[in-house]
């Protein structure tokens, strides 16, 4: 038995799906050449106008919006409401002063909470559960986004934010969660700490829905195994509203994108052009239904390939293969999105060089940053404890531009190996996408 939050459009003929998303892109894409200045000029010095775009077809026609239109904009700039309308925002971690903030209408947030419903249910969620949520909760959307979807299923739902261990596993136990939500790094963290504290048989979760972040299926298994569970990955970004864009089914081979509020394409990220579905490709997104942020054609630099292959669920959603990797050097490290040029702008500000390297591991379930920069000639000639306060300073302003803690070592100059005369500025050795 399939259990759906919203038969009739979930599983809609593919038609149906065409229609709705062609009325709705002609009437968002007025809405914000009316409502926005920012994209109306982008539009304009694209040569388009909205009489341009009568359907899905025309969609090519529209220029992209990137993250640095974001910054460029921040922080109303791509608003397409009056902030009177607006009475939500939520922003993704990122660089100090210019996060990326986005702004949610009633509807708008009504919009996301179904369809963070609509993942739950696909994974088996009913108003039986108990389900607990821990994603961060404040300014990141996994929390907000989860918690949304089950109240609309009518689970009891458990606002339990991120951290505390001990008292997630309390709770897990005594009301006997049936769902869990958090990312899949914690929840091989939570997996381990009850293997540790023997209390595996006092478990009750039948599922979890683990996103924001690249987890394998060598780590689904694993965690399905050692919690006893169905393991599905939900798939979104704040830009766009936050998690639930895409979401897992029973088939558990793929997401599927809730295509009645976004259009989808897939494009080479070198040239720009639209590729053929079923290539590999970076995903471009355009908000059809959103009042206050609706972004047209928004590139997330998130690399996937999509498939229109009938799924058993029923759903008709075209389905994205879980994300194969990122255009840029975006890094997510205990789920903080770092650019390795946060990093450097620090290490320049502490008077070091550009000569760094970042190396990102996972020891057990926990991701871990050293920081490896090449002394300046005047710290040659200072003493081994002026080097380390100097390692220090870089620590704090690191936490204070990150929020993460990294190690970092102030090393011999020309001791970072060099490839081509270039330094390799970032080893990841997690290994968390599918090759
Ligand atoms: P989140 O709260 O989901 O982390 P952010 O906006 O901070 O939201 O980060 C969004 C980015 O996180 C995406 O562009 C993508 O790179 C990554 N991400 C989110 N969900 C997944 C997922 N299920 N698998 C892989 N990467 C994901
Ligand atoms: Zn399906």
């Amino acid at each position: 038995m399939q259990n759906y939050y919203q038969k009739e459009i979930e599983t809609a003929s593919r038609e149906q799906l065409r229609a709705w998303q062609d009325e709705r892109l002609v009437k968002t894409l007025n809405h914000v050449w009316n409502n926005n200045e920012y994209y109306r000029s982008k539009m304009k010095a694209q040569g388009v106008e909205p009489g341009d775009v009568k359907s899905c077809e025309d969609l090519w026609k529209l220029p992209f919006i990137t993250k640095d239109d974001l910054r460029e904009a921040y922080p109303y700039g791509l608003m397409s409401m009056p902030l009177s309308a607006c009475n939500k925002i939520q922003s993704t971690s990122g660089t100090t002063g210019k996060r990326v903030i986005a702004f949610y209408t009633q509807h708008d947030m009504d919009v996301w909470y179904d369809m963070c419903a609509r993942a739950i249910m696909a994974a088996g969620g009913t108003k039986e559960d108990v389900v607990q949520v821990c994603y961060g909760y404040g300014l990141f959307t996994g929390g907000a986004g989860l918690n949304g979807g089950s109240e609309k299923v009518g689970s009891l739902t458990l606002p339990m934010s991120s951290g505390n261990t001990e008292r997630q596993l309390q709770f897990m136990v005594d009301l006997q969660t049936t769902i869990l939500c958090c990312t899949p790094s914690y929840a091989s963290y939570l997996a381990e700490s009850i293997i540790e504290r023997g209390i595996r048989d006092q478990i009750h979760l039948k599922a979890g829905i683990f996103g924001a972040e690249a987890w394998t299926e060598e780590m689904r298994h694993d965690i399905e195994e050692k919690l006893g569970l169905k393991a599905y990955d939900i798939y979104g970004l704040t830009e766009l509203c936050g998690p639930g864009v895409a979401f897992e089914c029973s088939e558990q081979s793929g997401m599927h994108i809730n295509e009645d509020h976004f259009i989808i394409e897939t494009i080479d990220p070198k040239t720009g052009k639209v590729l053929p579905e079923g290539e590999r490709g970076e995903m471009v997104f355009t908000a059809i239904t959103k009042e206050a942020f609706p972004l047209m054609r928004y590139r997330t630099k998130d690399i996937a390939i999509l498939s229109r292959k009938p799924c058993s669920c029923g759903r008709t959603f075209v389905k994205m293969s879980k994300i194969l990797g990122r255009s840029d050097d975006m890094l997510i490290i205990k789920g903080v999105n770092v650019f390795p040029s946060q990093i450097e702008q620090v290490l320049l500000a502490q008077g070091l060089t550009s000569n760094y390297q970042i190396v990102v591991d996972r020891q057990g379930t926990t991701d871990s940053i050293d920081v490896l920069v090449e002394m300046t000639p005047e710290l040659f000639s200072d003493t081994v404890g002026a080097i380390h306060q100097k390692e220090k300073a870089v620590i704090s302003a690191l936490k204070d531009m990150l929020g993460i803690m990294a190690n970092v070592s102030i090393v011999e100059p020309k001791s970072i190996v060099r490839s081509e005369g270039k330094a390799v500025r970032v080893i990841d050795k997690r290994k968390l996408y599918n090759a």
